[in-house]
């Protein structure tokens, strides 16, 4: 027997009636979500449901492990995001599952997660609000225009970090904002 698909696991819970007690998080088949916390990211919306889960960076998480004599059921796998997996009991009692998944709390979204980010980079980046305070009080320029130049200023200072980072600690966002603020004290924009 082999581990069901994220979307079998989908179709399981929805109809379970221990759905409250092991997927309180899930909702529906069309938002993929961590059953424990919540979690959720906008980049795993596609076409399709199942391809949204199949998309989707949660991981198949056995409510009793297989080491401690868990099946492969359906019944018997949930789908989490990788802290939770990582936090969730290894337990052969299901209760303790249970009791986990009741106390977790909800996680904000990853664009959520993102955008505060980055104000967190902002308060360390002081040069940088001064550059939007510089380009607030040109009197000429309309604001879609200092907006689109920003942003191409971001994106050049962003192109010296890796390129193939998934993603951008809060010290590179310093970096960047820093690296476009001292750009643009240079003229190089
Ligand atoms: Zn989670």
């Amino acid at each position: 027997m082999s581990v069901p698909t994220k979307w079998q696991l989908v179709q399981h819970w929805l109809a379970s009636p221990d759905r409250d007690t092991f997927a309180p998080m899930l909702e529906d088949a069309g938002a993929p979500c961590c059953f424990a916390c919540g979690w959720f990211s906008e980049r795993w919306n596609r076409q399709t449901q199942k391809a949204s889960w199949g998309r989707a960076t949660l991981e198949r998480a056995h409510i009793i492990p297989s080491s401690l004599g868990g099946s492969d059921d359906a019944s018997n796998v949930i789908l989490l995001c990788a802290p939770c997996h990582r936090d969730s009991p290894d337990w052969p009692d299901p209760g303790e599952m249970a009791r986990w998944i009741a106390a977790r709390p909800d996680r904000s979204s990853k664009e959520v997660e993102d955008v505060s980010d980055w104000f967190i980079a902002l308060k360390q980046a002081p040069e940088f609000t001064a550059l939007l305070a510089t380009l607030e009080a040109e009197p000429d320029l309309p604001d879609a225009e200092a907006i689109e130049r920003i942003k191409g200023m971001l994106w050049e200072s962003a192109r010296r970090a890796s390129l193939h980072a998934s993603a951008l600690s809060t010290g590179t966002k310093v970096a960047i904002l820093r690296d476009t603020a001292a750009g643009a004290t240079r003229g190089e924009v």
